[in-house]
């Protein structure tokens, strides 16, 4: 599904990503952890092609192909979705109608009809469902005014409607109280297929109690410095990020 090999990355001339190295089979589940500013939501917006951040070595294979140069909207339509840390607000655009447009424009990329609106309707109830989100969020502009926890059953709506095969949730626990995490967690979990793959940044221990990895990967200064199963997880809950970085 995913390889990345020795990537490197910079903002602003300033390197972050230093020799990243990661492999995400089809169907599997891989947490990443690490401390803040480590570049974990830098790695999260090079694989989705931000274009402020420049790769200056390395390469990102997915489904084969190397993906360095291409456009967000081409990563997308290749099934690459990400889900933001902080979702922005955007004024005068419904969730509704920002949703109906991001899945016509990926029917279209991937040469498939567009939905009607009737159709298109039916399925975003179907799929508000899905994520427990009240319907009338759908009528709001996107994001602006939502909760914490509004916002991200916001952005798995996202990706219960675009059906990617590689997932990557930013933090997606944080602003989240006990109940909201729950829903987030059962409803990614739900959206788990075998050949949908899902790369969780997170901090908490706890999300992963809901969503359960098959690996959790420690990052830190710009690289992956440990990897092991679910286990690691509580260990690094004990021991802490030093005793890795040391070791
Ligand atoms: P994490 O998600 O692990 O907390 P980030 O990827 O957000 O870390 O940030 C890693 C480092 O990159 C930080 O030192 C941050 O200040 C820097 N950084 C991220 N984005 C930018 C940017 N647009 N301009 C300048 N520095 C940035
Ligand atoms: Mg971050």
């Amino acid at each position: 599904m995913l390889k990345i090999r020795n990537l490197h990355a910079s903002v602003e001339g300033t390197p972050i990503l230093k020799g990243v190295n990661l492999t995400v089979e089809p169907g599997t589940i891989h947490a990443v952890m690490g401390p803040n500013g480590a570049g974990k939501s830098t790695l999260a917006k090079v694989l989705a092609g931000h274009p402020a951040y420049e790769v200056t070595e390395g390469e990102i294979l997915f489904k084969e192909q190397n993906i360095v140069e291409l456009e967000p909207e081409e990563r997308a339509a290749l099934g690459l979705f990400m889900s933001f840390q902080y979702p922005p607000e955007i004024a005068g655009v419904s969730t509704r109608n920002f949703l109906f447009h991001a899945l016509n424009a990926l029917r279209s990329q991937k040469g498939l009809e567009s939905l009607d609106e009737l159709a298109f309707d039916e399925l975003l109830l179907q799929k508000m469902a899905f994520v427990q989100m009240r319907t009338e969020l759908g009528q709001r502009n996107l994001n602006e005014g939502f909760s914490g926890g509004e916002k991200k059953r916001c952005e798995i709506l996202q990706m219960a409607m675009l059906e990617p095969s590689l997932a990557i949730l930013d933090e997606t626990d944080s602003g989240l109280d006990i109940d909201a995490l729950r829903i987030v967690a059962e409803g990614v979990t739900r959206l788990m297929q075998k050949d949908r793959s899902l790369l969780i940044i997170t901090h908490y221990q706890r999300l992963l109690d809901y969503i359960r990895p098959d690996y959790v990967h420690i990052f830190a200064d710009g690289r992956f410095i440990h990897s092991g199963d679910a286990s690691l997880a509580l260990e690094l809950e004990k021991k802490g990020y030093d005793h890795f970085r040391s070791s």
